[in-house]
């Protein structure tokens, strides 16, 4: 689906190739810097707004960790890329609707937004009837503020503790608990932030093992998400460029 010869698919594959560039030494320094091997960090490439070619275009240049923040957008991006054949692991990291989950667990290899237990068993229902098996990481508010989405460490709220939504997605078959995510609030400063991360993934870890994954940094703040321990990176606009403020 790439057409070489169009100079303008050349330039956008020459800017995506340096805006890739920039953010692996970013992520290399980073690690260089927490004494951390480069190879322990995923980069997501966040392509919401951007079309399928610019997916195509960043496969090509070795990203093949796509992620994607709104269902519609999602499911057809993903349904055109294997029609050209591409083999992507797509991660849904956007708030999720009980009633989407039967069209996300179609397309989408992890899902880093589960946040409450009903969320949990409706995702489970869904990868079940599909006979698949989704890793779902549990997205946890570090500040507890309402309407930004996330369980809340430390409380023993049945529905969005922390606590009942990881036991709701271990104790789910067709889910696997691969760790925990969360969006640096935007007052706080992103070491506070992900340091108290650190801190939530380690209690979760010690009764969950396997649940090593931390999704954390985003193009403003990958160098503290790094520092504190991140094993995914989710990177939209230092990758593709600004967005429009409307989404
Ligand atoms: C858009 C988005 C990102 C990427 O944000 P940038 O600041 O553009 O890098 C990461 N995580 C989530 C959940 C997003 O919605």
């Amino acid at each position: 689906m790439i057409d070489g010869s169009d100079p303008a698919v050349s330039a956008r594959r020459a800017q995506l190739d340096a805006n890739l560039s920039g953010v692996r030494d970013r992520i290399a320094a980073a690690c260089v810097a927490a004494g951390r091997d480069p190879g322990e960090v995923t980069l997501i490439a966040v392509t919401k707004t951007y079309p399928a070619g610019d997916v195509a275009l960043l496969a090509d240049l070795g990203v093949t960790d796509v992620g994607e923040n709104r269902d519609q957008e999602a499911a057809a991006k993903a349904a055109e890329l294997a029609a050209a054949g591409l083999d992507l692991r797509w991660h849904f990291v956007g708030r999720l609707q009980r009633n989407k989950c039967r069209s996300v667990v179609g397309y989408a290899d992890v899902v880093h937004s589960v946040d409450s237990a009903r969320l949990a068993v409706a995702l489970a229902e869904a990868a079940d009837r599909r006979g698949r098996t989704v890793q779902a990481l549990v997205q946890v508010s570090l500040d507890g503020a309402a309407g930004r989405g996330g369980a809340l460490a430390g409380a023993a709220d049945p529905e969005h503790g922390l606590a009942a939504v990881t036991a709701a997605v271990a104790g789910a078959g067709s889910l696997r608990l691969a760790g925990l995510m969360a969006v640096a609030p935007p007052d706080w400063p992103p070491d506070r932030a992900f340091a108290r991360l650190a801190e939530i993934a380690a209690a979760v870890r010690a009764e969950h093992p396997a649940a090593t994954v931390l999704s954390a940094g985003m193009s403003g703040d990958l160098e503290a998400a790094v520092r504190h321990g991140a094993t995914h990176v989710r990177i939209g606009s230092a990758l593709l460029g600004m967005r429009p403020a409307l989404r």
